[in-house]
């Protein structure tokens, strides 16, 4: 229930007007105007964002899982009339169905989701519907339709779920827990937004070249779940409320078009099979893999046994994992997934130097995955080659100037080489990156002391950390923490 608080979270960052933010509530700056622009929506999402990173335990930090998904919905969104909204999709390690937008195309998916969909064209049918929600503007449109009044329990809500967050009282939180309920169904989209969404989405699914029936398909069994739940009704269908009339809208539309069979991607089948395969304890995953293996009870050998090679990582037993893994490749399974598991089953076995050959190589192949080029840099420097690793963070930087990520490893390669200032300038740009602006001082204030940069580079540290603590006196100005 706590993951409500985003939905809230989003709502109350819409009305925080400077003299109705209680203490100790993230204040988001000039965001208290009646008209909601696009760009401060992107703020919003982007406070949002952040915390989530950083403090939400359920936050998914897979990049394979996520790449996959950014992949799949920018696509979808790609096909929008409105091609211009930018999207971030990120994963919750969650087992109940949900999906959800925030402020600036944040959409947020559950695994459950993932694992539940039985088709790619479902799981395309969900995200298709929650990117219309964004390119339709219903958020800010909703916004407008509520009182001061209502804003003011919002921010008392959000400050007592906020605390929560710490506070392992179970009684509070089950109260904490209901009051999120009920305000998610307030917050909930009108009829008309939904009908809307459904039928924008049918259109971007249609253009993606995904079986629209997906949707229909997805949303049906989501009303059954519905049912059973009763009173406990799948958090989905609080926000998105489902009706009979809904489906046989929904139905109309899709029975006008032609029945087309849409298979699903490698990547997706690989993808549901690694969010399986780390449910549960390490050797129950086996022993549910190993039966579909042996009993052939599946509709895609490289799923099932890419699934059975996760649990056998998870569970220790490399060479069993290994074995899996060469059958995946006699099978013609081709996918980075299946790569950066080979090198991870090297690595695993104290051949840093095997992971970087195997990375390197899928490096070339697949130059766009991400998940590749970090594991690259992580073999290298295992394997005592600190120079390629710190070559092969300026080479991927030129391309993805703006990914945290790679420049926290450029930082591990400079510290590897005793490079000072560079590690504490490579470090400091990966805070500033993730809006940590206090960290990336205080990693540019460490490379200023450093003894090791040359005059050049010590007047492009000066030059960075001025600029950086200006940019934190304009958001303390604003009220901004
Ligand atoms: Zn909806």
């Amino acid at each position: 229930m706590r993951r409500n608080v985003y939905a809230i979270l989003a709502c109350i960052a819409v009305f925080a007007s400077p003299a109705a933010v209680g203490d100790g509530l993230p204040d988001l700056g000039e965001i208290a105007q009646t008209e909601f622009s696009p760009q401060m929506e992107k703020r919003v999402g982007e406070s949002i964002m952040q915390e989530i990173r950083l403090k939400e335990p359920s936050y998914l930090d897979d990049p394979e899982i996520s790449g996959y998904l950014n992949r799949i919905g920018r696509r979808l969104a790609s096909n929008s009339d409105e091609s211009r909204q930018e999207f971030e999709f990120f994963v919750l390690r969650d087992k109940t169905l949900n999906a959800f937008a925030m402020p600036g195309g944040f959409i947020g998916v559950h695994t459950g989701l993932i694992t539940a969909a039985q088709s790619e064209s479902e799981l395309a049918g969900v995200l298709s519907h929650e990117i219309s929600h964004v390119t339709q503007r219903h958020l800010a449109r909703g916004f407008a339709k509520q009182s001061q009044l209502q804003a003011a329990s919002w921010i008392a809500l959000a400050v007592a779920i906020l605390a929560s967050r710490t506070n392992s009282d179970a009684a509070q939180g089950a109260l904490i827990a209901g009051q999120a309920a009920s305000a998610q169904k307030q917050l909930a989209y009108s009829r008309d937004f939904e009908r809307e969404a459904d039928r924008v989405g049918i259109q971007l699914l249609e253009r993606s070249g995904f079986d629209v029936r997906g949707m229909g398909a997805f949303f049906e069994r989501l009303q059954r779940f519905g049912r059973l739940y009763e009173n406990n009704a799948p958090g989905y269908l609080l926000t998105h409320p489902l009706t009979t009339e809904r489906i046989s809208d929904m139905e109309n539309r899709i029975q006008m078009r032609p029945y087309k069979q849409v298979p699903d991607s490698l990547d997706f089948l690989l993808v549901r099979a690694k969010l399986r395969a780390q449910d549960g304890t390490p050797d129950d995953a086996v022993t549910d893999f190993d039966t579909l293996v042996r009993e052939r009870k599946f509709t895609s050998e490289p799923a099932v046994r890419y699934g059975l090679a996760i649990a056998l990582h998870r569970a220790q037993k490399y060479p069993a994992a290994e074995a899996q893994v060469a059958e995946l490749r006699r099978l013609k399974a081709e996918s980075p997934m299946v790569e950066s598991l080979a090198a991870e089953l090297r690595l695993k076995q104290n051949d840093p130097a095997g992971a970087a050959k195997v990375l390197r190589a899928s490096a070339v192949r697949y130059p766009q995955e991400r998940a590749i080029s970090y594991a690259l840099v992580e073999a290298l420097l295992s394997s005592g080659q600190p120079q390629e690793a710190l070559r092969a963070t300026k080479d991927d930087l030129q391309a993805y100037s703006t990914d945290f990520r790679m420049h926290s490893l450029q930082a591990k390669a400079y510290a590897a080489l005793g490079k000072k200032l560079q590690q504490h300038r490579a470090q400091g740009e990966s805070y500033a990156l993730q809006g940590l602006l206090n960290p990336a001082i205080e990693q540019f204030e460490m490379a200023q002391k450093s003894p090791d940069g040359d005059f050049y580079e010590q007047s492009q540290v000066d030059a960075r950390l001025r600029q950086l603590k200006r940019q934190r006196d304009e958001l303390m100005k604003q009220g901004r923490p």
